[in-house]
């Protein structure tokens, strides 16, 4: 895990996690990491246990989508990032995956909160669609307690009454977790707004509320996603985000190869 060490969120430096909602496939992971890498991006996202609102949607690949990203990782040197959903798979996910992420409708599953503060790889714990600051830090505290204090907080946008968004993206989180704890927060301004045409901007409000980093779906061909096409971009859409705020590139970290 010498790598992670080199990757710290929250120590001045900036983080970019991009990459497809879900793992389709190992050739359009590839590709896609490929491109990232590229771009300057590090750290490599995708899911493979996914939690669809429908039973009849693509719930991903499994233990097989696990492996595609592993496999994928090594091969560009990029971190790897992807979301736990039971405590079965937490020592698997532990041993072949860098960071485990919480999604936002396990953020209150905490007995999987305590079996993530069994484990020495990041989690980052995603902000429940209804949840308050508070309960977001409690279920923080779940895993710290638990033995793991590193813990990336992630606001991913919140239920409000307004639908042309797919959540409403809490820009107040920023400065307000940064007030109650020292834990990084990154923001995920793709579920946030659920479009694409919005992510870059979302990204920009959040780089100058203070975030300490982003997680955005990319996609080399972001329209054929199987799944959230239309909050996706390319990366040739993150490479942009990442020349146009100045400075930005100069603070991301890059790994030693
Ligand atoms: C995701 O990041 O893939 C995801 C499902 O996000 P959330 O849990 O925020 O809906
Ligand atoms: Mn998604």
């Amino acid at each position: 895990m010498d790598k992670i060490n080199e990757m710290r969120f929250g120590s001045g430096t900036f983080k970019i996690i991009a990459g497809p909602c879900s793992i389709e496939n190992y050739e359009i992971l590839y590709e896609t990491a490929k491109e990232l890498k590229s771009r300057g991006v590090n750290m490599l996202r995708g899911g493979a246990y996914k939690l669809r609102t429908s039973v009849h949607s693509f719930r991903g690949l499994g233990d097989a989508g696990i492996m595609h990203l592993a496999q994928v990782g090594k091969e560009f040197d990029m971190i790897t990032v992807s979301e736990v959903t039971q405590i079965d798979k937490v020592e698997f996910m532990a041993q072949n995956i860098d960071i485990l992420v919480v999604g936002t409708r396990n953020m209150h599953n905490y007995p999987l909160l305590e079996s993530l503060g069994k484990i020495t790889n990041p989690v980052i714990l995603k902000r429940g669609i209804a949840s308050t600051y508070d309960e977001w830090m409690a279920a923080a505290e779940y895993i710290i307690e638990s033995g793991n204090a590193q813990v990336i907080l992630c606001e991913r946008g919140i239920r409000t009454f307004e639908h042309e968004t797919r959540y409403t993206l809490d820009i107040s989180a920023i400065p307000v977790m940064k007030q109650k704890t020292q834990l990084p927060i990154i923001i995920d301004p793709s579920h946030a707004s659920g479009k694409s045409s919005l992510v870059s901007s979302l990204a920009f409000a959040a780089i100058a509320a203070g975030a300490d980093g982003l997680m955005i779906e990319s996609q080399v061909n972001p329209l054929e996603s199987i799944c959230d096409a239309a909050q996706t971009v390319s990366p040739e859409t993150i490479s942009w985000i990442l020349d146009t705020v100045p400075d930005l590139r100069l603070h991301l970290t890059r790994m030693k190869l």
